[in-house]
């Protein structure tokens, strides 16, 4: 902790609810470690006044909403978020945080005339790379925090970077940027797929790419041990160091469900032995389709382990619209209830709290970086069914690289046959059944040391990267205006 000098860190996420955790972690960690510094936390008002109904008086940042209109964009008025939106609005909500520019432009003026002109420092999302323009005008140092993984998000930037992708006629190719890198076509999303650089996606996912590239300085939500591929692939990307600095769950001050539901499921996890419940989450912003729900559900029971689902609005359905019994085998829940062998929650579960409980023996995860970290800083295995974007190559790192995990079905949004069959049988698997699944348990441990690890005082590789970084921020000061290398 050697630039002790106060500085003033406006954090800005991406409007997503797995954006806004690390951002919130992170926070949270600064203050801890360098509590007289600043920290200011922007997003659109919607956004802002959750957070504010949701995170206790003493959190240690300021709010700061932008004026936004979601309409303008083709989104419902309420949409500030991708929890808010099928999957099919996410492009308009990108296009939408465009917007916030002059907005966002205003406030960092704002700042430095209020403040006179303070040691800013902007920490913004990789969706929001237009935000090193407004850091260049003011004379700022600015960071991009990469909240998913290195390697899924290097693999994501070179796909995108490399269009098109339609033409591939090989079940297998080499990543252009990394020939040693083979991708599967059946993880090519669909947006991936038929993108041809001029359609909305390509357009806006390349020029935020290209923008995040004039950054000073790389942060990662990740760990320099357990993502050493990933991390050397995104440094070769970005040509500047990129600092681990993970992982970085959601603070324990931000509730993720009610006290009611909390006591209640954990009351459910303590009816059951150690290790020997399936926990089963698609996320904040996805689902599976009505069929591969039906399948799931037949799988599970088939398996007759027992689970918690958190269950919603299949696609193409309202996602906080009323849930369907005919979605569901006849009378599953009330079956499973009464059996007490598995749990739906509808909605939303406090899901490091399951993942934390003694009794959750693995998570049957769509691979969203969050429920990533969440599981494996708690040593718990993971059943991918990756679903869009990175997490396709978040689960294909940890089921060729790291051995936590098994696949049970590969969606990208159009939809993949999944057979209950099959998911009995990866669900008994990786329960503990056979020897592979009992060798996920013990990497899954030894991953949570690893993450353990990057934490100790003095010598974590966490510990470093935050320390290296207001290092950068406070020499950049120091050479009065002339940037910092990385
Ligand atoms: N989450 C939760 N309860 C739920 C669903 C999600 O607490 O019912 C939290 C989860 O713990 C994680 C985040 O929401 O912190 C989801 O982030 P992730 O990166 O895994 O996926 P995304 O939602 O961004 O696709």
């Amino acid at each position: 902790m050697e630039d002790q000098k106060p500085h003033h860190v406006v954090l800005f996420p991406y409007l997503a609810h797995g954006h806004f955790i690390p951002f919130l972690a992170l926070a949270e960690l600064i203050h801890r470690r360098y509590p007289t510094y600043t920290l200011t936390l922007v997003s659109t008002p919607l956004n802002v006044q959750n957070l504010l109904s949701s995170l206790p008086p003493t959190f240690p940042i300021r709010l700061r909403a932008l004026p936004f209109s979601p309409s303008a964009h083709g989104l419902p008025s309420t949409a500030e978020s991708t929890a808010d939106i099928p999957f099919d609005l996410f492009i308009n909500l990108f296009q939408a945080s465009e917007a916030l520019k002059p907005a966002f432009d205003q406030l960092i003026a704002d700042i430095i005339q209020e403040e006179g002109r303070p040691s800013l420092c902007i920490i913004a999302d990789h969706f929001l790379g237009w935000t090193v323009q407004v850091a260049r005008k003011h004379g700022v140092f600015h960071s991009i925090f990469i909240t998913g993984g290195t390697y899924g998000t290097a693999v994501y930037f070179s796909l995108w970077t490399h269009l098109p992708h339609a033409l591939t006629t090989s079940d297998e190719f080499s990543l252009p940027d990394f020939p040693d890198t083979r991708i599967h076509r059946s993880r090519l999303a669909k947006n991936i797929l038929v993108a041809d650089g001029a359609d909305s996606w390509s357009v806006f996912l390349q020029r935020q790419i290209s923008l995040c590239s004039g950054t000073d300085a790389v942060l990662a939500n990740t760990v320099e041990e357990f993502e050493n591929t990933g991390l050397r692939m995104l440094r070769r990307i970005m040509g500047i160091p990129v600092r681990p600095i993970g992982p970085l769950i959601r603070p324990p001050a931000f509730p993720s469900s009610s006290t009611a539901d909390k006591n209640f499921i954990i009351g459910w996890l303590g009816l059951h032995p150690p290790g020997s419940v399936l926990y089963i989450s698609f996320g904040s912003q996805n689902t599976i389709t009505a069929s591969q729900m039906m399948e799931l559900a037949m799988g599970l029971e088939a398996s007759g382990r027992a689970f918690i689902w958190v269950i919603r609005a299949p696609v193409g359905f309202d996602i906080k619209g009323e849930f369907r019994a005919d979605w569901l085998p006849e009378a599953f829940e009330e079956r499973m209830r009464e059996r007490k062998v598995g749990l739906l929650q509808h909605g939303w579960a406090p899901q490091l709290e399951i993942l934390s409980h003694p009794s959750t023996g693995a998570f049957l995860s769509h691979c969203g970086w969050n429920s990533v970290l969440e599981s494996l800083s708690r040593g718990v295995p993971i059943i991918g069914w990756p679903l869009t974007a990175d997490q396709l190559y978040n689960s294909k790192k940890l089921v060729e690289e790291v051995g936590v995990c098994v696949e049970v079905a590969r969606t990208n949004i159009e939809s993949t046959r999944v057979e209950r069959g099959e998911v009995s049988r990866v669900v008994k698997m990786a329960m503990g059944e056979t020897e592979k699944g009992r060798e996920m348990r013990r990497r899954a441990e030894e991953i949570r040391e690893v993450m353990m690890g990057a934490w100790a005082e003095g010598v974590g590789s966490s510990v470093k990267g935050l320390e290296e970084f207001f290092r950068a921020v406070g020499s950049m000061r120091k050479a009065s205006g002339v940037r910092a290398p990385g």
